[in-house]
């Protein structure tokens, strides 16, 4: 079999189409591998407007594909492609080949392979390891992801949960809504308004869904987005997920800790030095240094101890069995906290009070969790995907790259070429 014969038959090129030559360019470490129409293939063409029969026009320049490595070599497949001319309407028109990817300078075979990577290393590596520029290599993620995206069917969506993400250090944000049922992104866009669920409901109904179907609403206690589902979605009950009052709680503590390193007075300073992971975490995902470290500050007199005690106990409360008990339990710390922060100097628990606050504000929607609470896992996950997914777009970071990499990562996506 001559190599020819050989390539033809392992690109499936079938009867339309023949290998006329291959060879070995040394300089550039390059197969090249040419490839024409056969007569044949004005049996099949048909004009894409009124499907009429069509002949030989004339033939583009020299296009080249980039094709998977043969042996570690470059492979690239070179075609000038026939322009067929419709015999009714007289149109001229130029086909899809059938090794042709869904951008122009690529194989099927070549866009599969590079998608494979791309989930496994960031957009840089895979350029080096292909040897391919970024550039290009985005323009082929962008063709597949809106190919994809442009299938994807949201007409089960039920349960949704949204949450902002920090595209850059300070205040660029995008709003990330996901299907809590599913586990997959559903759609991002720039801003963390209420106008974002405006965006969110058109591209649902764009892809079956609908927007009185959405019954449970997972989210931080934002009001931006709570008048957002307010004002588009009809039958959804508003979740305020743990994840994000355990958040603000540590937040707080966060708070109380440098209000009192700077108002604490002699020996505090010391004391909290470098401390601000400890609080983070629970007692129990303490190294064995870090717990001795806690075991030395003295609590009884360290505000900061009091505020991580009451995070503490909070996150307690999540324990609870049922949602009465939980109602019951929200409410007396609250009342606890106060209490507490009324009896300090220079109001150092004042972070915790806002917190309480807040609980009391959103109580019903916050014990909700209780009878929607297992859906909410995603929520949770979605902070790291996020990170992985600027890790991978690194080095290119418009909003629009960032998306659609969340989109490829995150979104279930079915790539119906592959
Ligand atoms: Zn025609």
């Amino acid at each position: 079999m001559t190599p020819e014969k050989l390539f033809h038959e392992l690109l499936g090129l079938g009867l339309n189409w023949e290998a006329i030559e291959s060879r070995f360019e040394r300089e550039s470490g390059t197969v090249f591998l040419e490839i024409r129409e056969t007569p044949r293939l004005w049996e099949t063409v048909r004009c894409l407007e009124d499907g009429g029969l069509a002949f030989c026009y004339d033939h583009t320049e020299v296009l080249t594909w980039r094709h998977l490595n043969v042996f570690q070599h470059r492979c690239e497949i070179t075609c000038r492609l026939p322009r067929g001319k419709c015999r009714q309407c007289g149109q001229v028109f130029r086909g899809r080949p059938p090794w042709e990817g869904l951008s122009t300078h690529f194989t099927k075979e070549f866009e599969a392979f590079a998608l494979l990577l791309m989930r496994e290393m960031p957009m840089s590596k895979v350029g080096e390891v292909v040897g391919e520029t970024d550039t290009r290599l985005w323009r082929m993620l962008f063709r597949q992801v809106d190919a994809a995206y442009a299938e994807a069917d949201f007409s089960q969506v039920c349960c949704v949960g949204v949450d902002e993400m920090s595209v850059r250090k300070g205040h660029e944000y995008i709003s990330v809504f996901a299907d809590l049922v599913r586990k997959r992104v559903l759609f991002a866009t720039e801003g963390k308004d209420h106008q974002v669920w405006l965006d969110f409901v058109t591209a649902l109904e764009k892809h079956n869904g609908h927007r009185h179907a959405i019954t449970q609403v997972s989210m931080d206690m934002s009001p931006a987005y709570e008048k957002g589902v307010k004002e588009t979605c009809r039958h959804a009950q508003v979740v305020f997920d743990k994840f994000h009052v355990i958040a603000h709680a540590n937040q707080a503590v966060d708070e109380v800790r440098r209000a009192e390193v700077r108002l604490g007075g002699a020996g505090v300073w010391e004391a909290l030095r470098q401390s601000q992971w400890l609080w983070r975490k629970n007692p129990e995902n303490l190294t064995e240094q870090e717990a001795a470290r806690l075991a030395q500050i003295d609590q009884k007199s360290l505000r900061t101890a009091k505020a991580y005690q009451m995070r503490l106990v909070l996150q307690d409360i999540y324990r609870s069995a049922s949602v009465l008990e939980a109602r019951r339990r929200f409410r007396v710390w609250c009342r606890w906290v106060r209490w507490v922060a009324r009896l300090q100097p220079k109001n150092l628990l004042r972070a915790m009070v806002k917190v309480a606050a807040m609980i009391e504000r959103h109580l019903a929607g916050i014990l909700a969790h209780w009878k929607w609470g297992v859906t909410n896992a995603f929520m949770e996950r979605l902070n790291s995907v996020f990170s992985a997914t600027k890790r991978k777009a690194r080095g290119y970071r418009s909003t629009t790259h960032l998306i659609t990499m969340l989109y490829f990562v995150a979104g279930k996506l079915r790539f119906p070429q592959f």
